[in-house]
This record gives C-alpha cells, sequence and structure tokens, in this order.
C-alpha cells in the first residue's frame, strides 16, 4: 500500500538556485498567490529570495509580495506593452549569467499573462529555464467545479463583444471537454447568455473570489446560473466559469447530426446540405457547416445515402 509520503522524494535536490553552478544563467517561473498570501511556496519564495531580478507585470503588485517576504530586488518591468522591447534585454542579462525570476501579478506566469515567447527564446538558446508551481485560478476553479476533469479545454478571455463571443462558443461547441473562461464580473451575465444559447443548458459553476474571505463557488445548470445572476446582479470580485462537456443528449444529436450530414451530402454539395441539415436540426450554421466540411473530407459521404461519394464540391 502506498505510504502517504511515497511521493516526496527527498533524495533528488528540487532545483533552486541554490543548488544551481553560481554564473549560469536560469529563468524561474514562479507562480505567486492569487489572493492569499499563504500560498506562496517555499521554494517560490527561496528562488525569489535567490535570484538576481524579478521580471514582474506591474511593480506596484509585486513589491507588494516581496515586502511581505522581506525581499528587495531590481524589479524588471515585462508586460504586453513593452515585452518585445525588454525580451532582448531580460534575454542578455540571462547570458551574462543571471538568475531571473518571472512573476505575474498573480497566480502562474504565463497563463493569461505574459511570458511564452520569453520561455520559447530563453529555452532555444539552451538556457535553463524551471518553474516554481503554484496557484492558478483556472485550474482551482475547475477542480472546485464539481465538472469533469480528465478533458479540459482552457479558453481564457472571450471576446468582449456578444456577436464574436458566440462565435467562439461555436468553434468548441462540440468537444467533449470540460471548458474553463475567465470573466469580469460586470460581463457576467452576458457571457452566461451566451454559452447557454450557444452550448445548451449544460451544467456548469461559477467560482469567484478564490482563496479569499469571500471565495464562493455556485453550480448549476448555465440557465439556472443566469437566472441567479441575473436577479441578484453582478458579483464582486475576480471570476473563471466552467461549463461541463456536452450532455448525453446532445452527444446523441451529435451523432444524429452526422446521419442526417451523411445522408444529405449523398445528395447535396456541403454548402447546401449544412443549409438543409442546419435549418432541420435548429444548429448553429457554422457549427453544422463546419461538421459537414469534416465529413466530407473524412471521406464520411462515401457511406452516405448515395453509396459511392457524395455530390462533387466547388
Ligand atoms: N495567471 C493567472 C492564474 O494563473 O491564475 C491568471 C491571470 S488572468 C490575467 C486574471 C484572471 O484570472 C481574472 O480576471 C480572473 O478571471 C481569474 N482570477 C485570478 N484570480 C482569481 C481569484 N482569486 N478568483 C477567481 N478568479 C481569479
Amino acid at each position: 500500500m502506498a505510504k502517504p509520503n511515497d511521493r516526496v522524494q527527498p533524495s533528488k535536490p528540487a532545483p533552486s538556485p541554490i543548488s544551481r553552478d553560481a554564473g549560469i544563467g536560469e529563468l524561474g517561473l514562479v507562480a505567486t498567490p492569487i489572493g492569499n498570501l499563504g500560498d506562496l511556496s517555499v521554494r517560490a519564495a527561496e528562488y525569489l529570495r535567490a535570484a538576481d531580478a524579478i521580471a514582474c507585470e506591474d511593480s506596484r503588485i509585486t513589491i507588494r509580495l516581496l515586502q511581505h517576504l522581506q525581499i528587495k530586488k531590481p524589479l524588471l518591468s515585462y508586460h504586453d506593452h513593452n515585452a518585445d522591447e525588454m525580451r532582448p534585454r531580460l534575454i542578455e542579462r540571462l547570458q551574462r549569467g543571471e538568475k531571473m525570476a518571472l512573476v505575474s501579478d498573480a497566480g502562474t506566469p504565463l497563463i493569461s499573462d505574459p511570458g511564452f515567447k520569453l520561455v520559447r527564446e530563453v529555452a532555444a538558446l539552451g538556457i535553463a529555464v524551471t518553474a516554481l508551481p503554484g496557484p492558478s485560478a483556472p485550474i482551482m476553479a475547475l477542480i472546485l467545479s464539481g465538472l469533469p476533469t480528465d478533458r479540459f479545454l482552457f479558453l481564457g478571455f472571450l471576446a468582449a463583444k456578444s456577436a464574436a463571443r458566440r462565435t467562439e462558443l461555436e468553434e468548441v461547441a462540440g468537444l467533449r471537454a470540460s471548458l474553463i473562461l475567465f470573466e469580469t464580473a460586470p460581463r457576467l451575465v452576458t457571457a452566461l447568455s451566451d454559452l447557454r444559447a450557444v452550448l445548451g443548458d449544460r451544467p456548469a459553476a461559477v467560482a469567484r473570489e478564490l482563496t479569499k474571505m469571500f471565495e464562493e463557488v455556485r453550480r448549476g445548470s448555465l440557465q439556472e446560473l443566469l437566472d441567479h445572476y441575473t436577479q441578484a446582479g453582478p458579483p464582486k470580485g475576480e471570476i473563471v466559469i466552467v461549463v461541463g462537456p456536452p450532455l448525453a443528449e446532445a452527444a446523441n444529436a451529435a451523432v444524429d447530426l452526422d446521419a442526417a450530414l451523411l445522408k444529405a451530402l449523398g445528395v447535396l454539395r456541403v454548402k447546401e446540405a449544412a443549409e438543409a441539415v442546419a435549418a432541420a436540426t435548429n444548429l448553429p450554421k457554422r457549427q453544422v457547416y463546419q461538421r459537414a466540411l469534416e465529413l466530407k473530407q473524412q471521406g464520411g459521404a462515401d457511406k452516405g445515402a448515395r453509396g459511392e461519394g457524395g455530390a462533387d464540391d466547388e
């Protein structure tokens, strides 16, 4: 039987600047708390303490964390608006042998935060990159949601405008995966309304103020959540929405969709087949057209009603 500490391997030293050669550059991606300072790991604090410099999004926010840890370090600003200009400077310092930590304002850097191009370039130059893992709002929301965790897709922030948001959702509507997305409090109701309209009434959760005093996870169907927040008004604080995968009946509908499309593709071109099936099933045209194209490319239409090969397409 596994002992509680079987997974901890004290014999293998955790990578930290202390165990690395001096003078060899290293970039450490350091996760910081998303609301509760107690969530900063011992190893993350140790890394920040040993770093030569810290690259951060907003120095005013990072200074507060460093003050809490009683750490004083040179801070290098690295955010969406100066990243292209700053990246070569950070890389130059790493090439000179500096140990540099990258933090974001909160949570795990690179997750809807700057850093991936820096990691890509640093790794391509053969400079060491390590990560000091810790809090991340999307993962915390997912595990609290009570929704399936075996397959999930993180969508970050969707478009601010409803029409563009619906188009983005249509692209992922057929995926058998839980969906995780960030949303702002003032847009929560319209976002839930778009999710309900495009994805159907799936089980979902709204996770709010995670790790903070007023942490809340509200679980329900998209319609129930929409009704609640329409009545209650937008909640305060930071929000993650998690939506479960399509329900079994929706999965059956997907099978029916394929059957209907295969039949139509036997006698119609892709565009006409998609239009006819979208009208008959009430499913979004774009989703049906996309599926029709996939079936056509897979040669699925060959197995359709006409027996050999569907209608020719332009
Ligand atoms: N890199 C961060 C992470 O790993 O959690 C995410 C950064 S993203 C720019 C910020 C968004 O994350 C917020 O708008 C909100 O949707 C979500 N978020 C951050 N902290 C949160 C919290 N304590 N509770 C709920 N959502 C949070």
